[in-house]
């Protein structure tokens, strides 16, 4: 035990505090350890990579974060194994994933693993055969038992160390592995599995200068040249689309020493097509401008500036040169866009600019794919990394800009596990590397814009579309006026239906906008008027007519359609409401020769289902596309001219402080998707709340009108930008333990805001409350918020709460989980 650690001490005192390293483990648990670094390890022992250390009885994965800062803890353990060639992140990483420890209140080791590419262990496999000693060794030497029935099993053939297990049906440490290789009698083969990506390929067509002037051509072989000399080199594909017969032509030209064609590499869409080059348009003289407020900032230290432009303004194009400006200046630049089903628009557009420069990160890669993306980042092969929130963590040693598209997204905040927020982590990150931060968005969020308004940020605006094409006309439709004879509301009013037809007449396509899944949402007995309610969540069962079944959006339950009621027996269930099925069902009906499609989480489980559909709205074989929040983001389909809201007030009555926000956002950018291409959109609303100022900014593309109301009532509730919030989230499975922990909670809560106290007057306890949705999956469910102006004594508050001797977290059977900056309130 003495010998690594202490023999070097003799030697020479930097080579003993270097051989101690402190080490952040993927567990929760808030402390750092220190292990000593055995000899033949040192050479590998490097920040950014994980170990293998002791950690009680078991071996667990941890980070070296650096040197041990405790030189004599109590006992030396020694770290077992240095388990990566290459650290996964740069050391100046390190104070971001510290503050991040901090702010969200998360174990140092499990916001690394968050941080890293998922499955990373995956790719880690440790491949074990015995040697020709180890071969001897079962025979001659006296070994343990278990020593024999390893090496007995793997005389069998090479194997990982689960297939080990397996074999010898027992568990086994790495430290005896470890020891049996140091004896010689097992090799250790460590391999990097997972596939690396083969990058697609299509054939480009180049002039030879130096091809012999020929005396006759034809015509056709004439435009190829033509073409050719006055674009440049060319696709084949390109060519063909000029001349059906391109390709022929082009192998007897290259025959005839006129051409020659090469292979390049290109990426795919999400439809599969490849990516071709694109080159800057000339910018309109809003994004002109935008651009010189933007770039002179470049490399000038920490700033954030808001981009807001109109949807269609091109933001994308102002992106795109701000990052080529940042090329320009040798800066790294990371791109974040919501998380969508498959690639974006916007990063399908920054690989058709920066092509190979870019590196993608985001979960529609499979996780060999991600690894391989991340490894050209930490090499520095890749300057701009582009992906969802997770982007954040890309592991550039220095970054200069940061852009966030769509900023405010909800997608930015993470839910469950570390409780991030990227957008607000761009900022963080960006001021530790004195980086630009540009936050773009048609509907910027009331807190990046209240702190425009407070002068902490900058601000660029485009107001108009690009080519002046016009806003969307939109109109709003009263829905309490119509109810048709048998009392249900009639949700395709008369004006839609006039639109719908006017725009399938035309030829055009429309998006019909439901924020609900299913067929109906309220399924009510018509006997004892009870609704039908999930037996684990305290939520309204929805029918989904395909599986004839009722389903819970939450937990996924289900029953049978033909259901009796629950409550009295009766078998008159009757459905109120309506949801997407439903609406396309009645679509279908109006108009029986339109095409309707549906996309929403029940249509679109696989991947290649979505690819299907938007392939098919893109070629014009769908009609009408009803559909979910799915169909409001990053797509661009120029058919589309007319979109309708089904009822704009389903999330306006939501329990939760930014359901006004989230709808004016949620309706604004849904008309955004109309009249994007050659012909005006228009947008019908319909909602039982005309003159809601959600509803009436959101008609007026207006979203400073809104954020002027929205910051007041903000300011007089004292609700976030105002002040900050953390809040705590009580769960169990027993009723009566889990509101007792939470009552326990707030007692303990009040107790700390006693007056004369540091917290008293400055933070603010709400609660405990049940949650709005009392239970979820079985599990009850209790919230306290707690807010504060003073963003450091609010942390000192919920810290003090859960430290020390009496801790008032952490009970047998109830979860406490701190959700700092909390999104979902219900
Ligand atoms: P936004 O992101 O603001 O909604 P986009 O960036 O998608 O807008 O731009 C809308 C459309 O305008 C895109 O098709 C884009 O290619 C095009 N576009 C953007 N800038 C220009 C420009 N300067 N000249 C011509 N077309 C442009
Ligand atoms: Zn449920």
């Amino acid at each position: 035990m003495l010998k690594d650690g202490l023999l070097t001490v003799k030697d020479n005192q930097i080579t003993r505090s270097r051989q101690m390293m402190a080490v952040a483990v993927a567990l929760p648990v808030h402390d750092i350890y220190s292990y000593s670094i055995p000899a033949h390890l040192a050479a590998q022992a490097g920040v950014g990579k994980r170990v293998l250390v002791p950690f009680g009885r078991r071996s667990v994965t941890g980070y070296l974060i650096g040197p041990a800062h405790d030189s004599t803890p109590p006992e030396i353990k020694h770290i077992l194994d240095v388990l990566d060639d290459q650290a996964l992140f740069p050391e100046s990483m390190l104070p971001f994933f510290e503050w991040i420890a901090s702010y969200y209140m998360y174990p140092l080791g499990q916001v690394i693993t968050t941080a890293l590419p998922a499955g990373l262990n995956l790719f880690d496999v440790t491949l074990l055969t015995v040697s020709q000693a180890g071969i001897q060794a079962i025979t001659t030497a006296s070994l343990a038992p278990l020593e024999a029935r390893i090496l007995q099993a793997l005389a069998k053939g090479t194997a990982t160390t689960k297939q080990l297990q397996k074999r010898i049906g027992q568990p086994f440490s790495w430290a005896l592995i470890h020891q049996m290789q140091k004896r010689g009698w097992i090799l250790v083969d460590r391999q990097i599995k997972g596939g690396r990506i083969r990058p697609k390929t299509i054939r480009w067509v180049t002039v030879n200068d130096t091809a012999p002037p020929s005396k006759r051509i034809s015509a056709q072989r004439q435009t190829i040249l033509d073409l050719l000399h006055s674009k440049g080199d060319q696709s084949v594909a390109t060519l063909k689309s000029h001349i059906r017969t391109a390709p022929s032509l082009i192998r007897a030209m290259e025959k005839a020493g006129l051409v020659s064609s090469y292979e390049k590499a290109v990426y795919r869409d999400p439809f599969g097509d490849p990516i071709e080059a694109d080159t800057p348009p000339d910018l309109t003289t809003e994004q002109a401008h935008a651009l010189e407020t933007i770039t002179p900032r470049l490399g000038k230290g920490f700033g954030t500036i808001v981009l807001a432009g109109v949807t269609g303004s091109g933001k994308t194009e102002v992106y795109l040169q701000i990052t080529q400006a940042a090329l320009d200046l040798g800066l790294n630049t990371v791109v974040l866009v919501p998380e969508i089903a498959l690639i974006s628009q916007t990063e399908r557009r920054f690989r058709a600019r920066f092509g190979d420069t870019v590196a993608v990160l985001h979960s529609g890669l499979s996780q060999g794919e991600r690894y391989d993306q991340w490894q050209r980042i930490v090499s520095g092969k890749t300057r701009v990394a582009i992906g969802a929130r997770s982007c954040i963590f890309a592991p550039f040693a220095q970054v200069g800009l940061i852009i966030v598209d769509e900023e405010h997204d909800t997608a930015y905040k993470q839910e469950g596990g570390l409780t991030y927020n990227a957008r607000d982590l761009a900022v963080v990150r960006a001021r530790q590397h004195g980086a630009l931060v540009v936050l773009g968005s048609a509907t910027p969020s009331i807190q990046s814009w209240y702190n425009v308004t407070i002068g902490k940020y900058g601000a660029a605006t485009l107001h108009r579309r690009v080519n002046d094409k016009p806003l969307p006309a939109i109109q709003t439709v009263d829905l309490s006026q119509g109810r048709d004879d048998r009392g249900i509301r009639r949700y395709i009013t008369l004006p839609l239906q006039n639109a719908l037809q006017q725009t399938l007449d035309a030829g055009n396509q429309a998006l019909i906008f439901l924020n609900r899944r299913g067929f109906a949402a309220f399924p009510i007995c018509t006997d004892c008027g009870q609704p039908l309610r999930c037996k684990n969540c305290d939520i309204s069962l929805t029918l989904h007519k395909k599986i004839n079944a009722f389903r819970c959006h939450y937990c996924g339950f289900s029953k049978p359609a033909t259901s009796a009621c629950p409550t009295c027996g009766a078998k008159k269930i009757k459905l109120l409401g309506m949801g997407t099925e439903k609406i396309q069902e009645t679509l279908m009906q109006l108009f029986p020769d339109a095409r309707v499609a549906r996309m929403d989480r029940d249509t679109m489980t696989r991947k290649g289902s979505i690819v299907k559909l938007l392939k098919d709205l893109k070629h014009r074989h769908i009609d009408i596309l009803v559909g979910t929040q799915m169909v409001v983001k990053g797509h661009d389909f120029p058919g589309i001219t007319l979109v309708g809201v089904i009822c704009a007030d389903l999330s306006l009555n939501f329990p939760d402080f930014r359901a006004g926000e989230q709808t004016f956002q949620l309706l604004a950018q849904v008309a955004g998707r109309a009249g994007r291409g050659d012909q005006p959109g228009k947008v019908i609303l319909q909602t039982f709340n005309p003159d809601h100022f959600s509803i009436l900014a959101a008609k007026d593309q207006d979203f400073l009108a809104f954020f002027d109301r929205e910051i007041g009532f903000r300011k007089s509730l004292g609700y976030p930008p105002l002040t900050r919030m953390i809040a705590l989230r009580i769960s169990g499975k027993d009723a009566q333990q889990t509101a007792d922990q939470a009552q326990r909670l707030g007692d303990r809560c009040r107790e700390l805001l006693i007056a004369g106290g540091p917290y008293k007057g400055t933070v603010e306890v709400m609660g405990p409350i049940e949650a709005p949705i009392a239970r979820i999956a079985g599990q009850f469910r209790w919230q306290i918020i707690v807010k504060s102006a003073d963003t450091g004594r609010l942390h000192r508050f919920v810290r003090q709460l859960n430290g020390g001797a009496g801790s008032a977290f952490g009970k047998r059977h109830v979860r406490v989980i701190v959700d700092v900056d909390p999104f979902f309130l219900m």
